[in-house]
């Protein structure tokens, strides 16, 4: 049976892999020059499954308001006259309410606890090595911060997650390369949680995946989808039908576009975000483990001898262009961190555009089609849910009930 994954972005190469396990023939079509160069590409890195939440929270339309008129703020929102954008926000504000959050956190954590362990098995498996970092430490400025962050512990308490709040001794014993003279009240540490680089490990798993059999087609770009009597016959590149008897969508930002013509609307919207990779400076002492400092949203994490600042939120700007005060919220919170660690004028630059639905689960397995199948929707956390999204996908091809259970997270939510 031939597969077709479209989309060779973290989700897409996962999918390929799981699904060329189950022994089918597999073709994976990437419209770009190789895998993991969108989204995937310079992403924070961070595995943290407890953290993985919905940004559509009940104290989020306050918090979004106040930081419209901040002048180092981690989101922006530029209005435009785009239908789709009045839509998903419209869609998002009804998604803020205390039940809505509750279930759609909880389907996404389902699927990125499932996703470690995923990650963890092929990672002994295959043996991959992609810059891993072993924890995660939230640092808190301020008195507020660390009250606000009591409906975070509850609910890690309530799932078994440990965790540790951390006095600054503490925080600069685990951390002994920060910065002493930036405020600092407290740090959350989740010992369990982890970072590491998903495009390298995107590119070693296309290793492992074209030895097992997996075609990889490149600079191929996907137009439509074909079907015929209700059921899936293919993909069309270049004007050229391939013939398929299942297609899996994991083009992320572009499935939309590609579903509607099969009378599939997809409310998605690409959420900008930003980040800055600088070398180390040999004699300094960088991050130890991916950090988060929760004022900013901005993570600071070990690269190897790199360290990766990532985050901010751009709402409405459709471009992939570098956007200035973005790039120097970065920076300054790297440097209240780590003033003397790099040369952070040699900082490379990136951005990506999250591929975000309004309650933030993926949209994952069937269609009303026959053999046409979703692996698309993954936000902010795509990096951590991509093994465990990958592995439940080729299960359904394969005809098989995945280990955990699929409610909430399929196309039926939206019907
Ligand atoms: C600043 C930032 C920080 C982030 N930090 C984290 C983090 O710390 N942890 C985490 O888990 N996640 C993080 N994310 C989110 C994560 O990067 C994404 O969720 C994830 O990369 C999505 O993977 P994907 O494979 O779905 O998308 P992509 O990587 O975008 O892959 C989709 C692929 O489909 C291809 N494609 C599209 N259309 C077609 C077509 N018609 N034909 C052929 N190919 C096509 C594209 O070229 C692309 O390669 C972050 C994102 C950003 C922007």
């Amino acid at each position: 049976m031939h597969v077709i994954v479209v989309g060779a972005g973290i989700v897409g190469v996962c999918c390929a892999w799981y699904l060329r396990r189950e022994g089918f023939d597999v073709t994976v079509l990437e419209r770009r020059s190789g895998v993991a160069q969108e989204t995937s590409f310079a992403n924070a890195g961070i595995v943290a499954p407890g953290y993985v939440t919905p940004w559509a929270s009940p104290g989020m339309p306050r918090k979004v308001l106040s930081y419209l008129f901040a002048r180092e703020a981690p989101l922006r929102f530029t209005p435009t006259a785009n239908p789709a954008q009045w839509r998903w926000l419209a869609r998002w504000f009804g998604q803020c309410r205390l039940e809505r959050y509750r279930a759609n956190r909880e389907r996404m954590q389902r699927v990125a606890f499932y996703s470690r362990t995923q990650l963890h098995a092929l990672r002994d498996e295959l043996g991959i090595q992609y810059e891993q970092a072993q924890g995660y430490l939230q640092l808190l400025r301020s008195p507020r911060e660390i009250e606000l962050t009591e409906p975070a512990r509850a609910m890690l308490a309530q799932l078994g997650v440990p965790f540790s709040l951390l006095d600054p001794a503490q925080v600069y014993e685990l951390e002994p390369g920060l910065y002493s003279a930036t405020a600092l009240a407290a740090g959350l540490h989740l010992p369990e949680d982890e970072s590491g680089n998903c495009a390298l490990f995107a590119h070693a798993l296309r290793r492992h995946a074209e030895d097992a059999g997996t075609r990889f087609r490149f600079n191929q770009t996907v137009q439509r989808i074909v079907t015929e009597g209700g059921a899936v016959r293919g993909v069309v590149v270049a004007r050229r039908e391939i013939a398929a008897d299942a297609v899996v969508i994991a083009a992320a930002n572009a499935s939309p576009e590609l579903l509607r013509p099969c009378g599939l609307r997809i409310p998605m919207y690409p959420i900008k975000g930003y980040s800055a990779t600088v070398a180390l400076d040999p004699a300094a002492i960088g991050p130890r483990r991916a950090l988060m400092d929760e004022a900013y949203k901005t993570a600071i994490t070990p690269f190897g001898n790199r360290i990766r600042i990532a985050g901010t939120a751009e709402i409405g700007d459709y471009s992939l262009g570098l956007h200035e005060p973005s790039l120097r919220t970065l920076l300054k919170v790297a440097k209240d961190w780590f003033p003397g660690a790099a040369r952070y004028s040699g900082a490379q630059y990136w951005s990506g555009a999250r591929p975000m639905l309004p309650d933030g689960a993926p949209l994952l397995g069937v269609t009303p089609v026959k053999g046409l199948f979703l692996n698309l929707g993954h936000g902010s956390t795509g990096w951590a849910m991509a093994c465990g999204s990958g592995r439940v996908v080729a299960d359904v091809v394969a005809g098989r009930a995945p280990e955990i259970t699929l409610d909430g997270l399929t196309l039926e939510r939206y019907r």
